[in-house]
């Protein structure tokens, strides 16, 4: 009996949890996940100050100033970013500022060096000099309160955030140097086979290269988990244990092995599994990549998930995308679990029988601004599990149920794409 898709990945999640935190630095936490929740230690400004370059001023000193009747003004002081003005700003006073230099005690507002003329030749600048301030300015006009960025003690971010470029320069001007993000999944990557020869090295009789490993690692990597590919294991009992201890012994917490978990005489993984550990399920509704093997591995005191992927390329793939993919993000404290599903028309007919349908499909932006899906494409043949190329071709997979055998052309169909912006979900 084959068990359920739905099924099959609420089982295989049931056995992951969110991995503790680890500090690192600012800039290494790009990308990662927070820890913790951050609260604004001290206001964002830490002081009022000056959003523009020109001159601090009382603001009722200037209430009549227009161009044509400017008002003069003693300048008494100067100050830049990131020095202190020596004086505040009397009545009649003014203080030239610089934008983010704090505002003078006595002055309220800002009037920019476009609405003032200085009234000295350039370069001579006089003993106290005079500047006519030619508009008027409402209270705090050009000025930037402190806090008004972030105010002290305000929840800034909250625990689960993941850290994009902004993110972090809010963290910066908080102070944060190192700061508790997830730890990222450790997944090894098994391919088994003894017709796999490396991707660098020269093809003989008989032998494909092993290009399992490589997709699996970059998809490991783009779901936030840390790959770390072990090489090939030959089809026999020796060779997997010694591959499978040599990643539980590195602490991995995932295992994703490919190929081996079908019918055929030397497909051992299963056996293997059950000799370490021991085998949850095994065959799932799902199409392409029926076989798939869930278990775990004992190592120590711990048990170890065991994902046994097909070792068809684009089995593998799509058993990555429905179940280790989830499995992977969960660990690593991403949200959602899943892919969204977006609707979709498609563009040509469909035929299915009896499993969840994984096809292979690119969709687009149709004129009316609706999505459209293509399940085949020109010139390329898309739907067979060995077919690699097609997935370079496809950008989504349209999901066909179980209980559905076949659908016609414009029938709304759900897809999921294959990368997708998470803040959007
Ligand atoms: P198996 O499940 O072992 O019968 O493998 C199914 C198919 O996937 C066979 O045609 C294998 O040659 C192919 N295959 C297995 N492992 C890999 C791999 N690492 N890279 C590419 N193809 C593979
Ligand atoms: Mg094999």
């Amino acid at each position: 009996m084959l068990i359920s898709v739905q099924h099959a990945r609420t089982s295989i999640l049931e056995y992951f949890s969110l991995l503790p935190p680890e500090h690192v630095t600012l800039w290494e936490a790009a990308t990662r996940v927070l820890a913790q929740e951050v609260v604004a230690g001290h206001d964002v400004p830490p002081f009022r100050n000056s959003a523009m370059d020109g001159y601090a001023v009382r603001g009722a000193d200037v209430t009549a100033a227009s161009r044509s009747a400017p008002v003069r003004l003693r300048v008494v002081a100067q100050v830049a970013a990131g020095a202190l003005a020596e004086r505040e700003v009397g009545p009649g006073e003014a203080v030239r500022i610089m934008t983010g230099a704090p505002m003078p005690d006595g002055a309220d507002a800002v009037v920019r060096f476009e609405d003032t003329s200085e009234l000295w030749p350039v370069g001579e600048r006089p003993a106290t000099p005079i500047v006519a301030i030619c508009q008027a300015v409402p209270p705090w006009e050009n000025v930037r309160a402190a806090g008004e960025d972030l105010r002290e003690g305000e929840a800034v971010l909250p625990s689960g955030t993941l850290l994009r470029p902004a993110h972090l320069g809010v963290l910066a001007s908080l102070g944060w140097g190192r700061l508790p993000v997830v730890r990222r999944p450790r997944v090894a990557i098994l391919a088994t086979g003894d017709e796999l020869v490396n991707a660098d090295a020269p093809l003989e009789a008989g032998k494909i290269r092993n290009s399992n490993e490589t997709t699996m690692a970059a998809l490991v990597a783009q779901a936030g988990g840390e790959p770390l590919p072990l090489g090939i294991a030959r089809d026999n009992v020796e060779s997997l244990s010694a591959k499978l201890r040599e990643g539980l012994a590195a602490g991995v917490d995932l295992f994703l092995t490919s190929a081996g978990v079908s019918v055929g005489d030397y497909d051992i993984v299963k056996e293997v599994l059950a000799a370490e550990g021991e085998m949850t399920f095994w065959q799932v509704a799902i199409k392409p990549g029926k076989p798939l093997a869930f278990g775990l591995l004992n190592h120590e005191s711990r048990r170890v998930p065991l994902l046994g992927l097909p070792g068809n390329p684009v089995a593998a793939m799509v058993a990555f995308h429905v179940f280790a993919q989830p499995a992977i993000r969960l660990m690593g404290g991403r949200v959602p679990l899943f892919p969204p599903v977006y609707q979709a028309r498609l563009l040509d007919s469909i035929e299915n029988s009896g499993r969840r349908h994984y096809m292979r499909a690119r969709y687009s932006r149709a004129e009316d601004g609706t999505l459209e899906v293509a399940t085949r494409g020109s010139g390329v043949r898309v739907q067979g599990s060995g077919i690699l190329s097609s997935m370079v071709w496809a950008n989504c997979f349209v999901v066909v149920p179980e209980t559905v055998n076949s659908l016609p052309v414009g029938a709304t169909v759900e897809i999921e794409p294959f990368v997708w912006v998470e803040e959007d979900v």
